[in-house]
């Protein structure tokens, strides 16, 4: 049993999203022994590391380069380590025919991949609680608008609404109403839901 294409192309994101660069896939290549040059080239990123993936789950060495990986300060590498540990425990397990043995790996793996699902999800929600609160910290509201700290003159107002209802900042458009003379603001999101 390999990786599934969906679960190596994950990985392959994963490599991305950690800023891998070539010059570390291949320094960590070199160190498990494997000369970067056999795997294909490819000019974006994405499909170069799927091609190194590819290539190091047919060998077995998959955990190895992750492992090296992990030495150079990358961090999505114990889920992967440990499912591709429980990959090729699954590949002995064959041999043995102990179909019992077989499906709780199966299940194992199963689970496995689950909780990686769930902690990718937290993780996210982190981000953006902490990208929520970062604004937040720095909004001021002055009547029914809020302010950047760092506009002392008040000069981009942002809409309350939109803010406090689903945390997008908006800027509203200030004019003077012309009949009774006073200032007043418009939100264009906020508008286009009133007409929905
Ligand atoms: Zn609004």
């Amino acid at each position: 049993m390999k990786l599934t294409e969906k679960e190596i192309a994950e990985l392959a994101e994963d490599c991305i999203s950690n800023f891998l660069t070539r010059e570390t896939a291949h320094h960590a290549l070199l160190k498990i022994g494997i000369n970067p040059a056999l795997i294909q080239d490819a000019p974006d990123e994405r499909a170069y590391y799927t091609n190194i993936i590819q290539f190091l789950c047919s060998h077995g060495q998959l955990e190895n380069w992750l492992t090296e990986l992990s030495k150079e300060g990358l961090k999505f590498t114990q889920e992967w380590e440990i499912i591709d540990n429980i990959t090729q425990v699954m590949d002995l397990s064959k041999k043995y025919q102990d179909q019992a043995l077989q499906q709780s790996i199966l299940e194992l793996r199963e689970k496995i991949l689950v909780l990686r699902e769930e902690n990718l999800k937290l993780k996210e929600n982190l981000m953006s609680l902490q990208k929520q609160k970062e604004i937040e910290d720095v909004l001021i509201r002055v009547g029914n608008l809020y302010y950047k700290r760092t506009d002392e003159k008040k000069e981009h107002p942002y809409c309350m609404t939109c803010w406090d209802y689903d945390n997008k900042l908006v800027s509203v458009i200030l004019y003077n109403n012309i009949t009774t003379g006073n200032k007043c603001f418009r939100c264009t999101v906020c508008n286009a839901r009133k007409n929905k």
